[in-house]
């Protein structure tokens, strides 16, 4: 079909007029000034449904080590040569062997099956088994059957799952380090011994909701309620965004208490009545993972199920501040997996008669994205030590998740133009990262917000609310 449009003075005779006005293959319509007549073309109508295909359409994509021989793609996952600064010596041995359990976990199991997961925006669920078997879901938390790992070895942890696969790493870190963080910091003895041993098998999977439709880096004020009742809550409201939500067995929630005003917390179970996720569609980035919008209908929730330790926005504070380190590590692990893949790149492409890490361009390039590396690891590292000193405060690791995702961000721009045309294919891993960056960019206080709460720690005065706009100056 194609359009012909005529100023809507044109003036034909009464035969033409006839003709096209009779012939089902013109269609008249107005736009604007002009009379659009759409013509229906035949032949292309003839070739779209009479014409057998020739086999020589239509073919499958060939497997990219055929069509690029050149450079081995990231389902064989290139080696580490990213530790530039030999961070291991800063690493306890046992740090060092559970950095070397989860990287031989990530290089073996999902490497080879993550961009078909990432493209089809699936939930790769048969990796679980051996997941629980390395005994890292919990990171930190002490008893309940969770690990108890030092805070080092939960941020290594991270940084290893996202060093391979960021996806992978914000599912990982929204069950671990939000909901089962959540559930041990502010849950009572009851409700730690009934999730957490399951969870921490993977048996049962975790979701954290906090930010609504309306409220995003303004989630202090969310809206949705949480009213008393005889023998528990109903909650009712909206949430968006929220990791895991759409298989989740158990959700913290956060709602306003009506009558305190306040937030409280409540673990909502996935088959609860009236609750609903659905999936959030046509992300650009972290697409393996399942971002959900939730719908809480009078949701009934027992007292037995509201967790004791949430008064205030304050307390959801207390979970967020280990989360945002984990944040800030997998900001780490993302470009130290960019960087091992432009690496061996580099030495496999050749143009001009000489592999492409021959040229001094490609080499400032890498010099800077390892220089970023090591900066950002010794940050992370700092943070670690100070959140197990437990003199962390919201603006230092504010300033660690912000600074390290603006070097992050940097860092696999860098690793992208490397890669020149393969650079934008997910079967090299940079493509990959470089979409998986910008979702981390955003969550968990966007790098605006988290310089902000730096901000304000620095210098007292808090800029997050804009004075009202009625009182503008006159001048
Ligand atoms: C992939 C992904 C996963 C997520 N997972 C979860 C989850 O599991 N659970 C959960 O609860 N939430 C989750 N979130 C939500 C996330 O926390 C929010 O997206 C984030 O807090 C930003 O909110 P927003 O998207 O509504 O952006 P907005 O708040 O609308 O911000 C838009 C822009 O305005 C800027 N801005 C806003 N306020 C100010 C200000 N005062 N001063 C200066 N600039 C400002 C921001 O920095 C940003 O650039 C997730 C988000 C993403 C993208």
């Amino acid at each position: 079909m194609f359009p012909l449009i005529f100023p809507s003075k044109t003036s034909l005779d009464l035969r033409s007029r006839r003709f096209f006005h009779q012939n089902p293959l013109f269609s008249f319509s107005r736009a604007h000034s002009s009379i659009v007549m759409t013509v229906e073309c035949t032949e292309t109508r003839d070739e779209q449904h009479n014409e057998p295909k020739s086999s020589y359409f239509n073919l499958p994509a060939l497997d990219v080590s055929i069509a690029f021989p050149q450079a081995t793609p990231a389902s064989i996952f290139p080696p580490c040569t990213s530790d530039y600064f030999q961070f291991d010596d800063l690493l306890t041995p046992e740090e060092q062997s559970i950095r070397m359990k989860v990287r031989e976990y990530m290089e073996k199991e999902i490497a080879p099956i993550m961009v078909k997961y990432w493209e089809k925006a699936e939930f790769p669920f048969d990796v679980l088994p051996k997941l629980a078997a390395l005994g890292i879901a919990g990171g930190s938390i002490k008893g309940y059957g969770c690990p108890g790992h030092s805070i080092t070895a939960s941020a290594i942890t991270m940084a290893e799952i996202a060093r391979v696969d960021a996806s992978f790493s914000l599912f990982f870190m929204v069950h671990s380090s939000s909901a089962m963080k959540t559930i041990a910091l502010a849950g009572s003895e009851t409700q730690k011994q009934k999730y957490l041993p399951s969870l921490a098998q993977l048996k049962t999977i975790g979701s954290w909701g906090l930010t609504e439709p309306g409220y995003g880096s303004d989630a202090s004020s969310l809206k949705t309620t949480a009213t008393k009742v005889i023998g528990g809550w109903i909650l009712e409201g909206q949430k968006r965004w929220i990791g895991n939500s759409t298989f989740a067995d158990v959700l913290v929630i956060f709602a306003r208490n009506t009558t305190t005003k306040q937030i409280n917390g409540f673990l909502v179970k996935k088959d609860a009545l009236g609750l609903q996720a659905n999936k959030i569609e046509n992300k650009i980035g972290m697409r393996m993972v399942q971002n959900g919008d939730i719908l809480l209908k009078k949701v009934f929730v027992p007292d037995e199920d509201k967790l004791p330790g949430i008064n205030s926005f304050g307390d959801t504070n207390k979970a967020l501040a280990s989360a945002r380190l984990m944040v800030a590590w997998q900001l780490i692990g993302i470009p130290i997996g960019v960087y091992d893949m432009c690496h061996r790149y580099l030495q496999e492409r050749k143009q001009f008669g000489v592999p492409l890490a021959a040229f001094q361009i490609s080499q400032q390039r890498l010099v800077q994205m390892l220089g970023n590396i090591q900066g950002m690891i010794l940050m992370g590292w700092r943070l670690c030590k100070l959140y197990e000193k437990g003199t962390m405060t919201a603006g230092q690791v504010s300033l660690g998740k912000s600074w390290i995702s603006l070097k992050a961000r940097e860092t696999v721009a860098l690793g992208r133009e490397l890669l020149g045309g393969n650079g934008i294919l997910t079967d090299f891993q940079v493509a990959k990262a470089f979409c998986d960056l910008e979702p981390i960019y955003t969550g968990e206080g966007t790098y605006d917000i988290n310089t902000l709460v730096t901000g304000r720690e620095i210098t007292g005065i808090s800029s997050f609310r804009v004075p009202a706009l009625t009182q503008q100056s006159r001048l």
